[in-house]
This record gives structure tokens, C-alpha cells and sequence, in this order.
């Protein structure tokens, strides 16, 4: 995206179209949803703002300061556990943070409209004195598709790990050549290449009855600031998973794991996977302890990225109760990942799936739970486009009882 067309919106129409991404948050509370899972949600806006703001991206970091303050006063402070003895530590801090967040909004808003009524006067005195320069550019929004191997023009499903996997090969260097820049999150190699910075497609489509995604009304520099950002997965993840799931796995029980990471350069890096305490069965997995689980989140500085569980004995897709624990994953992330193992399937042994635009409507409006139908499941999730596979070395930390 050059330089005029970057420019093209006066502050104030700027200022209105973060408004209309940061307004987008729910603001409906679930009561059966526990608080601390919100000020979980709540600290993710904030740690993503924090990354902004230190990169010295203040665009996003003022969507992410009013999506945070906008859930701390609208959602959480309406939870019924919000006045509770229990919870008075985290209501104190979040309070002060939002606080803090409500200043740094205003500053932020003035300095974004003094730079675009800049940047639009510079454009227009441009324009009239070299007309030239004032003829719209062209550019694409998507990048081409990786090559797909032709036999799954027939298959809807796509072995999506050998793809990533076939795409990275080429490109993958002999040497370690990390970034200096950011030592500790490697790029994934296909994003060696310069990439437009909206829509990144790794693998092409893989559901032709699902519409492409709409883009936004507004221009191409606001569209910027909204799609979704990338995540980066270790290439070691999965199979070292499942051989932590492997005695489970024997025993034609479920495992799961929470995916977890940082975001860097707007870019998601997943570098850790937690097993929580849990009980699997042949077609589920309860964990429990969310409580532990977020504190060593915290303490790790660690945001939440998705989930990755095994279907030892079914084939790979998200069962009506996967649907409803990838909503509420989607519902904190809206790119959060669902990676599923199925060891038993030819088709398709690992799947990474996220819910559809068309899911998140009708799974956050579903009252059911446990296994029921839901009507059109195939429109309700895909298989992700936002992922590549990275070099990095995946962190374990596996606090199911021994
Ligand atoms: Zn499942
Ligand atoms: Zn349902």
C-alpha cells in the first residue's frame, strides 16, 4: 500500500473507521462464563495494545485500548461476579488500567487525526500541483495461492500440514537466518517474501460453497487495520503432542492442549502448548483448573491462541461440542485455531480449523449442549487460511496429573 493511498482519509474519517473495529466487541455478558476468563479476554486486548504501542503501531493500539475498555466497563463490570470479595483484586486493577487505557485513547485519537489531516493535505496540494501522481494505484489485496497438488481439486479436504509443509520446502533456508530484529520469534519461511499487509492466503480455499470473505466497505488503508492477523505454528507441535497424547491415544481417549503464544510485528507466534488437568473420554475431553491454567499464562505473559485435541478413533472434523469450545476460543481470539489429530483417518490425519463468520453467529446464538445436530455444519467451519508453519521449538508444559 504506497504512500497516497495510505493516506487517503482525512483523521477524522480514520478515527471513525478504528471506531467501527473496536465497536465491533460483544458486549454481552454471560453470566455462566466465569469473570475470570473475562479479565483473562480483558488482559489480552491490553498485552496486544502494550505490543502496539512499544512497535510504535498506533493505529491498532487504539483498537485494542477501546476494545479493552470497552469490555472492561460494558461486559465485565455487568458480570454478577464483578462485585464479589473473591474477585476485588483483579476489579482494583483492571480498574486503574482502564483508567489509564481512557487517557492513552484520547491521546492516541489526537495525534492519528493530526497525522491523517496531514497526510491528506500533503496528498491533495499534491494532486492539484502534479496531477500525475493523483492517478489511483492498483493493489492487490490477496497473495497468490500456494501451489496445490491437483488430486485435491476432488477432495474438499486438505491435508493442510503436508501443504504448509511442501510450501515452506523450497523456500527454508540451510543456514539460520532469524531476523536480528526479532531474535526470538523466527518468520515463518514463506513470509521471507514481502507480503501485502491484508489478506495472506496460504493455501487456497478449501470449501467452495463458502462465500470469500467480504471485505469491508471502507478503503484499502482502513481494511489494514482489520483482517486477520497471521499465526505463526511451530512445525514441531503437532507430532510432538502426540506423543505426549500417545498412551491416551492407546487407549482410544481424547487428549487436549491450549495453544498459546505472543504477538509480535502483528503477527501471532504461537510458542507454547499447555495440557491442562483433564479427563478424556473416546469422543471428549473436560479439563478443568482454568484457574491454574490462566495464572501460569500470566505469569508467562502468554496469550491464548487456540486449542489442539485428538480424535484417536473418529475421523478429522469439530463435533457439535468442538464447535461450541471453538466459539468461545474465537469469541476471546478471533484467531484462535482449532487443530484437531485423528490418527485413524486416511483423508485427513490433522486438520486446523477456525469457525466461519456465518459459526460465530449461529454457535453464540445455540442453547444446546453436549452432542446435537446443527442444521448446515459444513458452512459453520473451514479449514484456517491464516496459518503458516514456523521454525520455532514449541514449549510444553503439561500439568495433567501423573
Ligand atoms: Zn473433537
Ligand atoms: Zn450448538
Amino acid at each position: 500500500v504506497g504512500l497516497v493511498s495510505t493516506m487517503a482519509l482525512t483523521g477524522k474519517e480514520m478515527i471513525a473507521a478504528l471506531n467501527a473495529q473496536s465497536d465491533s466487541v460483544t458486549t454481552v455478558v454471560h453470566n455462566s462464563t466465569s469473570i475470570l476468563r473475562y479479565y483473562h479476554t480483558a488482559g489480552m486486548l491490553h498485552s496486544q495494545a502494550d505490543v502496539y504501542l512499544s512497535e510504535g503501531d498506533h493505529e491498532r493500539a487504539y483498537v485494542m485500548l477501546k476494545k479493552f475498555a470497552r469490555m472492561y466497563l460494558l461486559v465485565i463490570a455487568e458480570h454478577n461476579a464483578y462485585n464479589t470479595k473473591q474477585y476485588q483484586s483483579e476489579k482494583f486493577k483492571f480498574k486503574r488500567l482502564c483508567n489509564q487505557a481512557l487517557a492513552k485513547i484520547k491521546e492516541l485519537k489526537e495525534s492519528i487525526t493530526t497525522k491523517y489531516d496531514k497526510g491528506f493535505q500533503e496528498s491533495k496540494s499534491k494532486a492539484t500541483s502534479s496531477p500525475a501522481l493523483a492517478t489511483p494505484t492498483t493493489t492487490t489485496t490477496t497473495a497468490p495461492a500456494a501451489p496445490t497438488p491437483s488430486t485435491t481439486s476432488t477432495n474438499p479436504l486438505v491435508d493442510q500440514f503436508a501443504l504448509l509443509r511442501l510450501g515452506s520446502k523450497g523456500t527454508l533456508p540451510t543456514k539460520d537466518t532469524k531476523s536480528p530484529a526479532s531474535p526470538q520469534y523466527p518468520s515463518a519461511p514463506a513470509l521471507s517474501h514481502p507480503q501485502p499487509s491484508t489478506t495472506t492466503t496460504t493455501t487456497r480455499p478449501t470449501k467452495p460453497t463458502n462465500p470469500p470473505p467480504t471485505q469491508p466497505a471502507v478503503s484499502n488503508s482502513a481494511a489494514q487495520f482489520s483482517s486477520f492477523r497471521q499465526v505463526l505454528l511451530p512445525q514441531d507441535l503437532t507430532s510432538r503432542f502426540m506423543k505426549l497424547a500417545k498412551y491416551n491415544t492407546s487407549k482410544g481417549n481424547e487428549t487436549c492442549g491450549i495453544l498459546c503464544g505472543k504477538l509480535a510485528k502483528n503477527q501471532f507466534h504461537i510458542t507454547s502448548c499447555i495440557l491442562p488437568p483433564q479427563t478424556g473420554s473416546h469422543n471428549k475431553t473436560s479439563t478443568y483448573g482454568e484457574e491454574k491454567l490462566i495464572a501460569l499464562q500470566e505469569s508467562k505473559g502468554l496469550l491464548t491462541l487456540g486449542w489442539i485435541h485428538t480424535h484417536p478413533t473418529q475421523s478429522c472434523f469439530l463435533s457439535s461440542i468442538d464447535l461450541h469450545t471453538q466459539f468461545s476460543y474465537q469469541a476471546m481470539m478471533p484467531e484462535a485455531l482449532a487443530i484437531v489429530m485423528a490418527p485413524t483417518d486416511r483423508r485427513l490425519r490433522e486438520g486446523i480449523f477456525s469457525l466461519t463468520k456465518e459459526g460465530m453467529v449461529v454457535i453464540g446464538n445455540c442453547p444446546e449442549r453436549g452432542f446435537h445436530p446443527h442444521p448446515n455444519p459444513e458452512r459453520l467451519y473451514q479449514q484456517a487460511t491464516h496459518v503458516a508453519l514456523s521454525r520455532a521449538k514449541t514449549q510444553f508444559y503439561d500439568l495433567r496429573s501423573k
